[in-house]
């Protein structure tokens, strides 16, 4: 997979992409991710990438000049059309689908907007997706393209190893991961679910299961709504229902813990 970021601060991905898995990825070739600084495509002398708003305003806006030239240059080097992604408070929220199915693309080309934004046009005609991190307004699209290579990337074949698989991620299977534990087995009087000590891998995968499901009904009960449940996950659920001691009206699914 190739990643092409386009933005005005480079400098901000230099972190973030040398260490840790992403910087493996890139060390193995399983990801090629090159950020490019849209000032080297401005067309003046000044290197303007940003300009007053039409109809006055506080602000200045992204120029569509850089951003067209650098995507013109950028498709004759890519061999397959590139996915566009315009990061934007406007975009379709990110959530793990769209990791999916972003970390099936071959090219993706990720435009970072700063200021008030980036000039209308851009969006209209350059991008072929709008995606928004949250309700929420960052000051760039750095981050938020940050977030997005992060979560697909550690969805391209060869990138997890075994050991951190993204198969028991939240989400994965439509619900939250089970809790994790690590040494010491017991803290100031906090201790290690014993099963876990157990060496009983079905009782383990059971418990996980379960635990799983305790924390999507606890933490994010609007996941159950549309995950595939099979009937002994809904009797789990009915037996963490009654551990939990929860009421009728959070059994109806209006309980959030994190409320
Ligand atoms: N005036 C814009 C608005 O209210 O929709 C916000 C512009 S914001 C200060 C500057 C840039 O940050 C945006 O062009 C976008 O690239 C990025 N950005 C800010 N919040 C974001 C979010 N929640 N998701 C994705 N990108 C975001």
């Amino acid at each position: 997979m190739r990643i092409d970021v386009l933005t005005i601060f480079p400098q901000m991905f230099s972190g973030p992409l040398h260490c840790s898995i992403l910087k493996r990825a890139q060390e193995q070739g399983l990801v090629e991710i090159n950020v490019h600084d849209l000032r080297d495509y401005a067309q003046d002398k000044h290197r303007m990438v940003d300009d007053y708003p039409y109809g006055g305003g506080p602000g200045m806006v992204m120029k569509i000049e850089p951003i067209w030239h650098a995507v013109e240059s950028l498709k004759k080097e890519i061999e397959k059309t590139p996915n566009i992604l315009l990061l934007t408070p406007h975009g379709k929220t990110f959530n793990q689908e769209l990791a999916w199915e972003i970390a099936q693309e071959q090219n993706i080309i990720l435009i970072c907007g700063r200021y008030e934004g980036i000039d209308q046009r851009v969006s209209e005609n350059i991008a072929s997706q709008h995606i928004s991190i949250g309700d929420f307004v960052l000051t760039g699209g750095e981050l938020p393209a940050l977030v997005v290579i992060d979560a697909v990337v550690r969805l391209v074949p060869g990138v997890l190893g075994d050991e951190d698989s993204a198969a028991g991620d939240s989400f994965y299977q439509g619900i939250l991961d089970h809790p994790h534990y690590t040494r010491p087995l017991n803290f100031k009087g906090m201790e290690v679910p014993s099963v876990l000590l157990s060496g009983n891998h079905q009782k383990i995968n059971e418990w996980r299961r379960k635990e799983s499901l305790r924390q999507t009904l606890l933490f994010r009960p609007d996941l159950l709504k549309k995950a595939f449940l099979a009937e002994q996950d809904k009797k789990l659920l009915k037996d963490i229902i009654r551990e939990e001691g929860l009421d009728e009206r959070r059994k109806s699914g209006e309980y959030n813990k994190q409320d």
